[in-house]
Order: structure tokens, then sequence, then C-alpha cells
């Protein structure tokens, strides 16, 4: 199953966040693979996945070894940059830190095998391929080659974003 919590925070209450989140799963939702990572999570009446919603924190996902409760983080209000250029959205984030949990979910071995040292970027790399980009091309978002191609996590800062809503940002990308 997925319990989503909310952390009010940077003037955001816990109904904007609430909305913040719905606002990202329906644009997520819109395409077949954010559909079977809701889907999976949320059916799965064996392992929990809980899905804090913090303005204050970065987008991660944690495990415990041979756990069957994954946490992930979720900042709607930071974007992504990537380079050599290009913008992903929360909603991308969020669905990013969510495939980590269905990685969790459907191959646990494989990725505690994996969770420490080096191996990590195979995790990523395969989060990347199977569950972020194939989303971003659907949304028509730019998409990572490679994991690192990300510079890092930045807030709405700039006369750009001056009277966009919540729900315009957690869904702005650009390529
Ligand atoms: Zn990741």
């Amino acid at each position: 199953m997925l319990e989503v919590k909310f952390y009010p925070g940077e003037g955001l209450e816990v109904n904007d966040l609430f909305q913040a989140y719905m606002t990202a799963k329906k644009y997520i939702y819109q395409s077949p693979r954010g559909k079977e990572i809701f889907d999976a999570l949320e059916d799965n009446l064996n392992q929990k996945t809980v899905l804090h919603v913090d303005p204050t924190t970065d987008s991660t996902f944690q495990h415990q070894v041979a756990s069957i409760k994954f946490d992930a983080y979720w900042n709607p209000i930071k974007l992504f940059k990537l380079k050599p250029k290009g913008i992903q959205s929360p909603a991308l984030g969020l669905i990013h830190e969510l495939g980590h949990a269905l990685q969790c979910q459907t191959k646990l071995a494989w990725y505690e095998e994996r969770s420490t040292g080096e191996r990590y970027l195979e995790i990523e790399e395969d989060n990347v391929a199977t569950n972020e980009t194939p989303i971003a091309i659907h949304k028509n978002e730019p998409v990572r080659i490679q994991y690192r191609d990300f510079i890092g996590a930045n807030w709405f800062t700039g006369r750009a974003f001056t009277g966009m809503s919540l729900q315009q940002k957690v869904i702005y990308s650009q390529k």
C-alpha cells in the first residue's frame, strides 16, 4: 500500500501539500508507466511505502535491509537541473523516488545486493531507464542519458517564476 504523509513548511500547509501531491499524481498517472507504478504500490497489501511530502527536504528514498516498509521523501517545490541542459519537474522527481519503492517491492534481493557501495549506481541507472525516462518522454520532459546528468535540486527562484501557482510549479519542466 501507499501511505502519504504531509509536513507543513516553507509557508505551505497540509492542504497545499495535499493539492500539490494530487496535481503531481494526476500528471504522472496520465502516462502508462506512471499508472503502473502508482497502481503497483497502492495495490500491494504485503509491503508498505510511506511517502513523506516535505517542502523542507530533498527528494530521496530510504529502505532498511530486510524491511517490508519503504520511505520515499518528496519536495514538491524543488525542480531538477540536468546537464547539458533541461529542467525536470518536481512531479517527475516524485515518480523517480516511487520508482525506487517499486524496485524494492518487485526485486528486493537485487536491490539489497546493490544498496551499498559503488554498485548503487546500478540501482539508479535501472530506475532512470525503467521508470523515470519512459514517463519523461511521455510528458515531453527532458531525459537523462545517465543518472549523473543531474546538477542539483533547485528552488523556484528568479523572476520567471513570480506569480506561478503551486500547482503550476509541481509540473513545470523545460527542455
Ligand atoms: Zn534515485
